[in-house]
């Protein structure tokens, strides 16, 4: 196994805390596509990873979009004739329909309920609600909480700005051997809410953090961004990027217990999409492919036919799967720290797969070479994948032709890309073969 498939069971648990540990962390912050509870949670990753924090100020056009204005909110209540807070920002920022414009006023329970949402299937969840392209205001609450609530006049109070100022963006790039480029991308503005999306960001943050750590052929570009808004603004200002981009991953709910997820980029057979089908297929563990639409998570704007890049979205369960989807229950109970740690680890592999899949020529192209003078041949008795390796040997020896990558030569063979890059790696020594320039197009 390839990645932090090595680490031993400690280091590993560690790890899952420790990722876990960074979503309890960031879990209070009231985000939104713009405003200080996003700038604050791109400081916590900051703290982490070298980051660019970007502002790009309200009204700015982003091709057919404009930059909004930003949102801020300090406190948002309802409260009853006693003065009492009956539904409160305070004790969970999903309680206000996110982008509220501010309000106070006083309101009979009738006049209030055109502004209240729940969800009467999950009596006791709030749900979670936006309003960014429409001035409203509302709040959210538990079906049982607005059951209990008799009637009367209650007051309503939404402390809340929404003024020309900036969308903030967050932009890490660790350079590589090439200019081009893998990007990675998470979503950033959902409030308190952990699988969609906090399980993103932590686990983004923290493969850019172990990716540092590796010498690198690609240059990784990691985005946390605001949804739609923060994808179609970066693109708009960053098309040379967005040219180097060989391969990419849009990031979301990846840290509950379901079993991955993959939604193929609009290609469908880019590298991404067939590394990531590969290790899946090669896992023996149940896994969810489809086929891309222009439904989903920022890969909808990298996917845009303009730019039509090779990104793929990857999650355990997909959004709108599970029933704590948009939910107060999508809380930290419903993340598990070794699902997250499980999730980096698969990534690190498809990263790996990428920074190690090349051609090779056979130097040896007019029948065999006699592998077992060389040591290749049953030299490793005793082994029980002996077997596998001389497959691979034979399989790697026939297609380096110089038209095909160990990817193609794993997929035609059948045989995992590992067994297939170890068998380059001994006939390499054994100068059988020869690697062919690597391709870059820029
Ligand atoms: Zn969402």
């Amino acid at each position: 196994m390839i990645g932090t498939e090595r680490l031993p069971q400690s280091a590993d648990s560690q790890l899952a805390s420790h990722i876990f540990g960074f979503i309890e962390e960031l879990f209070p912050i009231c985000r939104s596509i713009t405003g200080d509870g996003l700038r604050q949670t791109l400081r916590h990753v900051a703290a982490r990873i070298p980051l660019e924090i970007h502002e790009v100020p309200t009204g700015t056009q982003a091709f057919d979009w404009t930059v909004p204005r930003e949102w801020n909110i300090r406190d948002a209540y309802v409260s009853d004739s006693q003065g009492r807070r009956v539904i409160d920002f305070q004790k969970s920022n999903l309680h206000v329909v996110n982008y509220s414009v501010p309000v106070r006023k006083r309101l009979s329970l009738a006049e209030l309920r055109d502004h209240l949402h729940t969800l009467p299937e999950h009596p006791d969840w709030t749900p979670y609600r936006t309003s960014y392209y429409r001035d409203s205001w509302g709040f959210c609450l538990s079906q049982r909480q607005l059951d209990s609530l008799p009637d009367g006049e209650y007051e309503v109070v939404i402390d809340s700005s929404l003024e020309p100022g900036s969308l903030s963006y967050g932009e890490s790039v660790l350079a590589g051997e090439s200019a081009g480029e893998v990007l990675i991308s998470t979503h950033c503005c959902h409030p308190s809410l952990c699988n969609d999306n906090l399980s993103g960001i932590a686990v983004a943050a923290f493969l850019a953090q172990a990716l540092a750590a590796r010498p690198r052929r690609y240059t990784y570009r990691f985005l946390f961004i605001p949804g739609t808004i923060g994808a179609i603004t970066w693109l708009s200002r960053n098309e040379d990027a967005a040219s180097r981009v060989r391969h990419g991953l849009v990031l979301a709910c990846v840290g509950d217990t379901g079993p991955f997820s993959y939604k193929k980029s609009r290609r469908g057979n880019a590298d991404i999409d067939r590394v990531v089908l590969h290790l899946l297929k090669h896992s023996g563990r149940p896994y969810n492919v489809r086929d891309f639409s222009p439904y989903g998570y920022d890969e909808r704007q990298f996917c845009s036919p303009g730019f039509d890049l090779p990104v793929g979205c990857l999650n355990r369960t997909q959004h709108g799967k599970f029933a704590e989807y948009h939910t107060s229950a999508d809380n930290l109970a419903f993340v598990n720290p070794d699902a997250l740690a499980a999730t980096l680890r698969f990534l690190l592999e498809v990263f790996d797969v990428l920074e190690q899949n090349r051609s090779y020529l056979s130097l040896n192209p007019r029948c065999e070479p006699q592998l077992g003078r060389r040591g290749l041949y049953r030299e490793i008795g005793g082994f029980p994948d002996a077997e596998v390796r001389e497959l691979a040997m034979l399989w790697v020896l026939n297609l380096s032709d110089g038209k095909h990558s160990l990817l193609d030569i794993a997929e035609r063979s059948g045989l995992c890309f590992d067994a297939i890059r170890q068998a380059a790696g001994d006939l390499l020594k054994n100068e059988l073969l020869m690697p062919l320039q690597l391709e870059e197009r820029i």
